[in-house]
């Protein structure tokens, strides 16, 4: 005897699928086994729910009627998931989740590829100017073969025939107080309700294969870090052509063993001798470019004494303008001294320098 589904879940024909979902949520609570409902009556209003919210089902069965069941539609020979509209399992995640109050209502999709997160160094003198970078990763991605699907090139991918597509299968668990009826994730499919015919040959079903990748990316000038490039879709290929994860690419600036970076700013120091600092004079000062630049030191200049370089700096992030370079002068004493240094230097002493 055929079922009317329509009836099942008190919708008449025309019903929309929200009018549909609606109806079958107010159902599966009123009827759910673990809050003492009818588990026969639940198994039917879940059954009718499966055919009826899968518009490719819905109209099978809406044309062949009474015919439908007997027809095989279960396991159905060469029925392609592909082509039909997926059944939302996220929806009955949805469901279940508000029936058992799992927190969160929107559940992630769990075919979607991992995040990848990357340290990447680059140089001070980088930071002057924007560029192209590459990096080499070794990670999941889509397997070639087939395409992401799973499925060996020329067969089909076909409606799990264990939850019927659902993604979903009861378990019982028998306790002291009796039996309880649960929804879980089915095994088969691991909850995506379908499964490829034959599995890809190189990717084993999973859409995916560890591979080395190079990723180009762009460095802007000026940046700094621990500042993060984000790059949507470079991340861990989906399972069986899930959404690809992100690549996060973490910038840190190397040390530089002469220029001390603060901000856009540049900090150097530079070794003026004695007499230079105290007749004055001209000094050598290198920047992050490479080209020396000779620096004014005034007479009487005393150690520590800051010159400031404009626009010698790091370039800003907005790109516009750039930092400024600061110039330590140190006054070096002298450590060695030849025999004439030092008879000059007794003659300094003796005029009270
Ligand atoms: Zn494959
Ligand atoms: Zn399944």
């Amino acid at each position: 005897m055929a079922k009317d589904y329509y009836k099942i879940l008190g919708v008449d024909k025309n019903a929309t699928q929200e009018d549909i979902k609606k109806a079958y949520r107010k159902l599966a609570h009123q009827y759910h086994p673990d809050k003492g409902g009818d588990e026969q009556k639940f198994k039917e209003i879940n059954e009718a729910y499966q055919v009826l919210s899968n518009s490719n089902k819905r109209s099978q069965y809406d044309r062949y009627g009474s015919a439908f069941e007997g027809a095989g539609f279960q396991g159905q020979p060469g029925w392609d998931f592909s082509s039909a509209q997926g059944f939302d399992v996220n929806d009955l995640g949805d469901i279940f989740g508000d029936m058992f109050g799992f927190g969160g209502r929107k559940k992630r999709d769990n075919r979607r590829g991992r995040d990848i997160e990357v340290d990447f160094q680059i140089s001070l003198e980088d930071t002057l100017k924007s560029q192209e970078k590459e990096i080499s990763l070794k990670k999941l991605v889509t397997c070639s073969r087939c395409q992401g699907k799973g499925a060996e090139p020329g067969t089909k991918v076909k409606e799990c025939f264990s939850c019927r597509g659902t993604g979903q299968v009861q378990q019982i668990r028998r306790t002291i107080f009796g039996s309880f009826t649960q929804m879980g994730v089915c095994p088969e499919c691991r909850g995506e309700g379908y499964r490829p015919e034959k599995p890809c040959n190189v990717c084993k079903g999973e859409g995916r294969v560890k591979e080395e990748e190079k990723i180009k990316f762009f460095v802007p000038a000026g940046v700094d870090s621990r500042q993060i490039i984000k790059m949507e879709g470079k991340g861990e290929a989906g399972r069986k052509g899930g959404q690809p994860g992100d690549l996060y690419i973490r910038i840190s600036v190397k040390k530089h063993p002469v220029f001390e970076r603060r901000g856009d700013d540049l900090i150097v120091s530079v070794p003026v001798s004695f007499s230079q600092a105290a007749l004055g004079g001209e000094a050598e000062v290198p920047t992050l470019e490479g080209k020396k630049i000779e620096l004014k030191v005034p007479s009487g200049t005393e150690s520590g004494k800051i010159l400031k370089v404009s626009g010698k700096g790091i370039p800003h992030f907005s790109g516009y303008g750039r930092g400024n370079m600061f110039v330590v002068l140190n006054i070096e004493t002298p450590k060695k001294l030849s025999k004439k240094q030092k008879e000059l230097l007794e003659n300094l002493k003796k005029e009270g320098l």
